[in-house]
């Protein structure tokens, strides 16, 4: 499993309705909102097997303008010499 954070915004129209289908999915636990500073983005930390399937997570009207990124983390005191090789 990789993990990836999703980063979908939305209309301040589509506020219920995101948040609707979200939950039906199974997945508005995994998210929290700019809603209430008026940005209207949801982040979310997934795991998933690949970007493909992280994006199936966000609601189809969404899915083309979320960002989807896979994230690792390092450890310096063991990772230097992958992390300068690229990996
Ligand atoms: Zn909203």
């Amino acid at each position: 499993m990789n993990r990836y954070i999703i980063e979908s915004a939305h209309a301040v129209e589509k506020c219920d309705q995101v948040i609707h289908d979200l939950f039906a999915a199974g997945y508005l636990h995994h998210f929290e909102w700019g809603c209430k500073d008026n940005d209207h983005t949801g982040w979310a930390v997934v795991e998933a097997e690949s970007l493909e399937d992280a994006r199936q997570i966000v609601p189809w009207y969404l899915r083309d303008h979320a960002r989807i990124v896979r994230l690792v983390k390092f450890d310096l005191a063991t990772d230097e010499h992958s992390k300068q090789a690229g990996g």
